[in-house]
């Protein structure tokens, strides 16, 4: 009871959308009804297993009324309330991570679209769009006692006991002067039909004669029409759904202001029956890497909603993709240990995976462009599927795209290429879908593990994402063609000059036993290689090593790395290496031999992206070699 104090976050909210110039305010009608319907469905729930919450008011509806001597809209709902310490709570604070998300947003808009802000926990409040007095009468579902919550939006609220005469919440907007239309009727109605058709409780539209234009004056009890469709969407025929009704469902149950991807909507017979409607996002979340933040699907039982964030119906990567099930078999009073383990939900889900990814297979093929940037956006989450779920991996992989260093004629040269398109232009001779792994494109298109392969026109796919590491291994071959990271240390390519290699590996015996004891503890071993050209020296993956980015990304969440574990490869056909094993043959304890090898492998850290070890040492032997090339 009393006077509080808005949090701070809320505090920037309310002055950012008080003060707001922005377009589109009239949104806030649909944040507000969105808000009623969400309370509708919380009470249904909760009175599956406590149905004397519904006594006294079994009706379960939103209504809208104006009150022309106040200027003031009303929406209430008989849903499930809010005591009074929920309205400090639910009206006073916010998540910060999610005001602060959007006032971001917000400001670096370039349409300024207040619309927005749903999406970030902060609905509530676009009341003050058109408002400059807001009040909140609640009375929570099975309690005697309502309260009233009031603010002008500047610094303050007021709690205090009130009256109300049954379950349910009542806002009454009091309407800034230039936005009085919106106490028409007509106003009203198109508002909700834009905006709020979807919705699967009743809207009620109250008015007395007098609002009404055409009725004659008098005192007529209030009339009550209904002015959404009022039936749960996706149960009616597709035929008979609008584009625009379809993205104004996918608005209300994700809060995404952006209009989504794609979309399929579909009923499944059989065992088990079950609606389903799945879109998928243009943008990830802000908050899509939130591990406590649940995003699941919408899990409905014969129209009632039972679950907000259903994780078992998709797996994990398929978790960008939004939607709902409505199942007409699986009990009301489901919950989630019983999901767990039940046979009903493994049909769902493996019908569910199959939709949506038909739905990404369907835009690749139709919609190249889009689905471009849904793997953009969402590919690093489809590749997990790679290396944990054997039974979809085959069209995940088909599914999946990489940079690559092949250079089309005419497109352009950030393609993706997919493994199908890999295959198909592989060189005669060729054996293996050839990959190495990364920080970026720009860092590995130079690298020197490429550089055999590109003498024989062999195409590299090019793997920059941390989880790629585990979804290459994961896919194994493609096409019958082995998936091989090339910057493994046993890599065979077709044709290896062999004897070359072989006479090689002889006049660097003494250089390579050198090497070994100079590097010892920072490589695992020092080889002759045969997948170098220009550059002299390269490290290798050998055994359980680890690529440099995934030990860097490791080193930065602040977990042990095992040191030297990759190996050094030299190129024999190299003049610096050649003068090396010339001078390792004449004296191989010559302390200018240590010095070199070190360089050249501080030299290989670099090119693949590593900090040298001892930054000092390498200037200074640097340095030597530049006064020795100068003087
Ligand atoms: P969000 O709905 O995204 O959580 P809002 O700012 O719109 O954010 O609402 C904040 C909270 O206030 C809601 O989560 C809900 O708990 C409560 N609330 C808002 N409107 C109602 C209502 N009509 N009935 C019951 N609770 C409500």
């Amino acid at each position: 009871m009393g006077t509080h104090a808005f949090q701070a976050e809320v505090g920037r909210v309310l002055s950012l959308v008080i003060n707001s110039l922005y377009s589109n305010k009239e949104i806030f009608l649909r944040e507000l009804v969105s808000n009623a319907s969400d309370a509708l469905d919380k009470l249904r729930f909760r009175a599956l297993t406590e149905p004397a919450l519904l006594e006294g008011e079994p009706e379960l509806v939103v209504r809208l009324r104006v009150e022309p001597e106040a200027k003031a809209l009303v929406i209430e709902d008989t849903g499930i309330g809010m005591t009074e310490a929920e309205l400090v709570e639910n009206l006073g604070t916010v998540a910060k991570s999610g005001s602060a998300a959007f006032i971001e947003k917000l400001e670096a808009g370039a349409k300024k679209d207040v619309s927005i802000i749903g999406q970030f926990g902060v609905g509530f409040y676009s009341a003050y769009l058109v408002a400059d007095r807001v009040e909140v009468v609640s009375r929570a579902a099975g309690s005697g006692a309502a309260w009233k919550w009031t603010s002008s939006g500047r610094d303050t609220f007021e709690v205090e006991p009130a009256e109300r005469a049954k379950r349910g919440t009542e806002i009454r907007l009091f309407l800034k002067d230039e936005h009085a239309e919106l106490l028409e009727p007509w106003r009203l109605r198109d508002l909700v039909r834009r905006y709020s058709d979807y919705v699967a409780y009743p809207i009620e539209l109250e008015t007395t004669a007098k609002d009404d234009d055409d009725e004659p004056e008098g005192d007529a009890p209030p009339k009550r029409e209904t002015i959404n469709r009022g039936r749960a969407l996706w149960q009616r025929p597709k035929g008979e759904i609008t584009d625009e009704q379809y993205e104004e469902l996918y608005k209300h149950l994700t809060h995404d202001w952006e209009p989504p991807v794609a979309r399929t909507h579909f009923r499944v017979e059989g065992t088990q029956e079950f609606v389903g409607l799945f879109w998928v996002p243009k943008n990830p979340p802000f908050d899509l890497d939130d591990p406590r933040k649940q995003r699941g699907v919408r899990l409905f039982v014969k129209r009632v909603l039972v679950m907000e964030d259903c994780e078992a119906i998709l797996p994990q990567w398929l978790r960008f993709v939004r939607g709902l099930v409505d199942s007409d078999d699986l009990p009301l009073n489901v919950s989630r240990e019983l999901l767990q383990e039940s046979a009903a939900l493994r049909t769902i889900k493996k019908q569910v995976t199959k939709r949506a990814l038909d739905l990404l297979d369907e835009l690749a093929t139709d919609k190249p462009e889009d689905y471009k940037a849904v793997w953009s956006a969402f590919g690093r989450i489809l590749k997990e599927g790679l290396a944990v779920d054997p039974e979809w991996k085959e069209r995940i992989a088909k599914l999946s795209r990489w940079p690559s260093t092949y250079v089309p004629g005419d497109g352009p040269s950030d393609a993706l290429v997919s493994l199908d398109e890999y295959v198909a232009r592989m060189k005669d001779g060729q054996e293996a879908i050839y990959y190495v792994t990364g920080e970026s494109r720009e860092a590995l298109s130079g690298s020197p593990h490429l550089e055999a392969l590109q003498a024989r026109g062999f195409e590299v796919l090019l793997m920059t994402d941390a989880v790629d590491t585990w979804a290459a291994e994961g896919i194994g071959e493609h096409g019958g063609k082995k998936l091989v990271n090339a910057m493994r240390a046993d890599v065979k390519l077709p044709e290896d000059e062999d004897d070359t290699a072989k006479a090689a590996a002889k006049e660097l015996e003494p250089l390579v036993a050198a090497a070994k004891k100079v590097l010892d503890g920072k490589v695992r071993d020092v080889a002759v290689s045969s997948r170098l050209r220009e550059s002299p020296a390269c490290l290798v993956l050998a055994g359980a090593a680890m690529p440099a980015h995934l030990e860097k990304l490791l080193a930065r969440s602040g977990k042990e790395v095992p040191k030297g574990q990759r190996n050094l490869e030299l190129n024999p056909t190299h003049p610096a290496v050649k003068a090396l094993a010339t001078l390792a043959a004449k004296d191989a304890a010559d302390p200018k031999l240590a010095d070199w090898v070190t360089l050249l492998y501080e030299q290989s850290l670099i090119s693949e992206g590593s900090p040298v070890e001892d930054p000092n040492g390498f200037a200074k032997r640097v340095t030597a070699l530049l006064v020795q090339a100068v003087s």
